[in-house]
């Protein structure tokens, strides 16, 4: 009957809806607390240059810990952040925290060193993004050349005005603009004319055949190629084994990070890795390339 099929309807629907968004405002209200209690960390991982084995630097990556839940990562909790605006004070946190590292970080490795810091979109639409960042430079005497800012490819797609502005002041002011998780389905070769970016980050999703797929391998290759000859440097992502990493020295890639270098790891890990390794990867040759 009517009565039956509504109650079904309302006993099927409504507790899931209730679910979904109560859940969403359980998040919502357990990170305007985290943001309050400064529950977020940073990870760093590291970023070796293919020509020298030397570790360059480092990407910044946030981690959310609650002694109730434990870890949770930024993919659970950086979507919502950005619709409901917690993002901006979010990242304000990130940086500062980055900064302080940096700073600590630049009085005892070279100068070259660099540290990663992930931008979301919701942020480089803030009128005042690039004076509160510019602040926070000033405040902690950090060296421009120390930092790079990387975008998400996909935050190009919404070509806000704010945001191209925000990314042409960016590179004015001397800080280098990376263009993250290239290939992930928008790619449009005409950012890379558009925009101010000096570094490529090839997404993980390309990697993941590499070498077995003749078309992945030549694939990657050709970016790797036309990045470079349109002057970009290319950093590889999501490099987990040893055939990938010497798949990208071949081919002229000029960075690579992923868990085959090492996992993202908080400031006392990475510096005690850093103290272990000299700041240099050894990497034995591969074997299997004789059992052929
Ligand atoms: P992303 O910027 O593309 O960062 C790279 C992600 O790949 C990181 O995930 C990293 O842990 C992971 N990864 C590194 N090497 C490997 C590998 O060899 N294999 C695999 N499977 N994964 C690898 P994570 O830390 O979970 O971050 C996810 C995303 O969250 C980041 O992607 C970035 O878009 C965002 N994010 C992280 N930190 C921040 C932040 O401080 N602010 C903002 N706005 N977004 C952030
Ligand atoms: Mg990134
Ligand atoms: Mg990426
Ligand atoms: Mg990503």
């Amino acid at each position: 009957s009517a009565k039956t099929a509504g109650r079904n309807c309302h006993k099927y629907f409504e507790p899931k809806m209730n679910s979904w968004s109560k859940q969403r405002l359980e998040i919502s209200s357990r990170l305007r607390k985290a943001i309050s209690d400064n529950e977020f960390t940073i990870h760093y991982q590291p970023l070796l240059c293919l020509k020298t084995n030397k570790v360059v630097g480092g990407e910044a990556l946030i981690r959310w810990f609650n002694k109730e839940e434990g870890i949770t990562p930024p993919d659970r909790f950086i979507p919502l952040s950005e619709e409901n605006g917690l993002i901006v004070r979010i990242g304000d946190q990130v940086t500062e925290m980055v900064f302080a590292t940096v700073v600590r970080w630049s009085l005892y490795w070279e100068e070259e060193f660099r540290i990663a810091l992930n931008i979301s979109a919701r942020e480089l639409q803030e009128a005042n993004f690039v004076d509160r960042l510019t602040q926070q430079i000033k405040k902690y005497s950090v060296k421009k050349s120390a930092i790079e800012i990387e975008v998400t490819e996909r935050l190009l797609l919404d070509n806000r005005t704010q945001s191209v502005k925000n990314l042409l002041k960016l590179s004015s002011l001397g800080i280098r603009l990376s263009l993250d998780d290239f290939g992930t389905g928008y790619s449009s070769l005409s950012y890379l004319q558009k925009y101010p970016f000096s570094t490529l980050k090839l997404d993980r999703s390309f990697l993941k055949l590499v070498p077995h797929n003749e078309k992945s391998a030549a694939l990657s290759s050709s970016i790797i190629h036309l990045a470079h000859s349109l002057g970009f440097e290319v950093i590889a992502e999501g490099v987990e084994t040893q055939e990938q990493y010497e798949f990208l020295k071949a081919e002229g890639c000029d960075i690579a990070q992923g868990y085959f270098i090492a996992k993202p790891m908080s400031v006392e890990e990475f510096e005690n890795w850093m103290d272990q390794c000299g700041g240099y990867i050894h990497i034995a040759p591969d074997d299997k390339g004789s059992k052929k």
